[in-house]
């Protein structure tokens, strides 16, 4: 990062969106349908907005819709489930502004993990515009409950999201994680690849399949993407006759959900502390609905979307909003 020149405008706090469209498909997590999503570049101060059958639905708490098992948004009677994995990818690669065109009831399970989302939108290329972002500063420390249950947001310089999960069983047992995104709130798009790596833009963008011109990160695989962008959901083998007796789970697979039997999970971990990683990556898409760059320090201990989607509004509430 010490590469970054002085005046370099990338280092102002703006809000960015992505250069190009790019397109993902694949199976609703809890409906089993075959879903896709082309992401395409948005107006500044527009925010995240989903398009499903022509009506908007904006990224906001307002939006929220209760949903067992995952987050999901509603206007009007038209709804979009599952969109904490591609929510959290938006917020960790510094995105503010994006149009999310959905074909489906629900955003693609893809591989269970934020990592498919972020990876396009990196190669769709991270452009800054010219409105400054907008910051969520709390000043008072949010607390919501629900039995032993909790989030608890703190005012702090940038964002942490932290979460702590114990299953009280052999393969999820007390773990925790915490990811600190640094200041400023862009931290991995600080760097205009000219001045990084010493040699022509264009060729790096070539390298990364973005546009010259683009901002690309000057580590290909930022930290957010290589440490929790790829957690994937999981759930208990126990737990899979009463998600599908709620009519859920029915494009639950192998492929996009590990699955944690008595003997072991069903695929090799990607870090030991998978399941407490998925926890914070599901709160930062969750914590995306206030609707802006939140500066918070949030725990989550055993909580799940319902109670990071109070914690949210309940931000949203008592946050100041600059920008
Ligand atoms: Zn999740």
């Amino acid at each position: 990062m010490a590469s970054s020149p002085p005046g370099s405008f990338a280092r102002l706090p703006r809000q960015h969106t992505i250069s190009r469209p790019v397109t993902l498909a694949g199976t609703g997590l809890h409906t089993g349908r075959a879903v896709s999503v082309r992401l395409l570049p948005a107006a500044e101060d527009n925010g995240i907005v989903f398009i499903r059958d022509g009506t908007a639905i904006p990224a906001r708490v307002e939006q929220i819709d209760v949903s067992p098992r995952c987050s999901a948004l509603a206007n009007r009677g038209t709804q979009v489930m599952t969109v904490e994995h591609l929510l959290a990818a938006v917020a960790g690669v510094g995105i503010d502004n994006l149009r999310v065109e959905v074909e489906g009831p629900e955003i693609p399970a893809m591989d269970g993990s934020a990592l498919p989302f972020a990876r396009a939108l990196l190669r769709a290329g991270i452009v800054p515009q010219e409105a400054p972002i907008r910051r969520i500063t709390l000043h008072e420390p949010v607390w919501v409950s629900d039995g032993d249950r909790h989030v608890i947001a703190v005012p702090a310089d940038g964002l942490t999201v932290a979460a702590g999960v114990d299953y009280g069983r052999e393969h999820g047992r007390a773990q925790a994680y915490a990811y600190a995104f640094d200041r400023p709130p862009t931290p991995h798009l600080v760097s205009l690849v000219t001045t990084s790596v010493g040699g022509p833009a264009e060729e790096l963008a070539a390298a990364l399949h973005a546009p010259a011109g683009a901002i690309v990160p000057e580590d290909p695989e930022p930290p957010f993407v290589r440490e929790l962008a790829p957690a994937r959901t999981f759930c208990f083998a126990d737990w899979i006759p009463a998600i599908q007796a709620a009519g859920l789970g029915g494009g639950g697979s192998l492929a996009n959900t590990i699955v944690l039997f008595d003997e072991g999970p069903s695929t090799p971990l990607r870090f030991a502390n998978e399941l407490a990683r998925h926890k914070a990556l599901d709160l930062l898409g969750d914590l995306a609905l206030v609707g802006g760059r939140l500066n918070a320090c949030v725990v989550a201990i055993k909580a799940g979307h319902a109670l990071h989607l109070a914690a949210a509004e309940q931000i949203r509430r008592q946050a100041d909003v600059e920008g």
